[in-house]
């Protein structure tokens, strides 16, 4: 699959948008050879550098063109960070922190991190990509809703169980 079969053209030209100058940007016709999305790629071709500290006060920051990553969270959570600081530099925010602590958020903050969020959401978990597991799962093993659970759609995207469960309205 190509980046423009998972994301809408106008999805990839906002993100795009802020890319640096010397950066490719995302690439529509790039082929994804991976089965969940390479956010740590992506961020890199919009021209981010990412540094992991394990001792980062928060989850994730992001400072100009840079996305600061606490590594001593799990995987899936150091994604999310990722997407949730991308989500911000979309909202051309390039100095802003993520935590699950919303205490102290003004509204307008609040705002922001809901965005952040969703955007991450929909990132790591795009609608086309749930479409073409689901169809791989069903040629393989016939049709069988039950067949797959939340936990290995979060083990196969690489994203935290509470993404799957909000994406299925759980
Ligand atoms: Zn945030």
């Amino acid at each position: 699959m190509k980046y423009s079969e998972i994301y809408s053209t106008d999805f990839i030209n906002k993100v795009n948008e802020i890319k640096s100058e010397a950066a490719t940007g995302i690439i529509a016709d790039q082929e994804i050879t991976k089965n969940f999305i390479d956010i740590e790629d992506m961020l890199k071709q919009l021209g981010f550098s990412i540094i992991k500290d394990d001792h980062l006060p928060v989850s994730g920051r992001i400072d100009g063109e840079t996305i600061l990553i606490d590594s001593s969270e799990n995987q899936a959570r150091q994604r999310f960070s990722m997407a949730h600081e991308l989500g911000h530099a979309v909202l051309h925010q390039r100095a802003a922190n993520r935590t699950d602590h919303n205490d102290g958020y003004s509204l307008e903050e609040r705002s922001s991190e809901v965005f952040a969020n969703t955007f991450a959401s929909q990132l790591l978990m795009p609608r086309n990509l749930v479409k073409k597991l689901l169809g791989e799962i069903i040629q393989r093993h016939g049709y069988n809703p039950k067949r797959i659970t939340n936990i290995e759609f979060s083990a196969h995207f690489r994203i935290k169980l509470a993404t799957v469960s909000k994406f299925f309205g759980q």
